[in-house]
């Protein structure tokens, strides 16, 4: 049994992160699809799929494996921007890039908060991603939240 279990730091992160959206969400905002970037972690693709997605998305044949297909197909019906990180510094330096006027971020509990502490100006609004076999593989980040971030944020 790989399932993580919660410690009190992550408890104390998820108080952080609830307050953090909930101060975002009263800003009202409603961003143009394409100046809002979607940063997602790589551990949500399958694990042993054959394609390397981190670097070139678009290598993801959408097999229904793993989240990423319909992740996609959401991406190409709205028109947000996105990433996949393979770490902080990767999407730092994308941020910076793509200059965001919103962010929906994704990530476990550590990675968020850093990430949301570390970009300055810019509304984040962060979705934790779940760890039923353990840290860093075959996470697990539910579509829907993904899906009403957009509908209640983009246009
Ligand atoms: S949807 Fe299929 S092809 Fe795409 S990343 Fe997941 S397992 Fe790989």
């Amino acid at each position: 049994m790989n399932e993580e279990t919660t410690s009190d730091k992550d408890r104390v992160i998820r108080e952080i992160l609830k307050n953090n959206n909930l101060c975002v969400g009263k800003l009202g905002l409603k961003v143009l699809a394409r100046d809002a970037l979607l940063l997602l972690p790589h551990c949500i693709q399958y694990s042993e799929c054959p394609y390397r997605i981190a670097i070139h998305m678009e290598n993801c044949t959408r097999c229904g494996g793993c989240v990423m297909g319909k992740i996609l197909n959401l991406r190409d019906k709205i028109g947000f921007q996105m990433i996949i990180a393979p770490g902080g510094g990767f999407a730092r330096r994308a941020i910076e890039k793509l200059c965001p006027k919103f962010i929906i971020a994704s990530a476990c509990e550590h990675d968020l908060a850093s990430g949301i502490m570390d970009i300055k100006g810019i509304p984040i609004w962060g979705i934790l991603i779940s760890r039923p076999n353990g840290p860093c593989i075959d996470t697990c980040l539910d579509f829907a939240e993904i899906d009403n971030a957009v509908k209640k944020f983009l246009i």
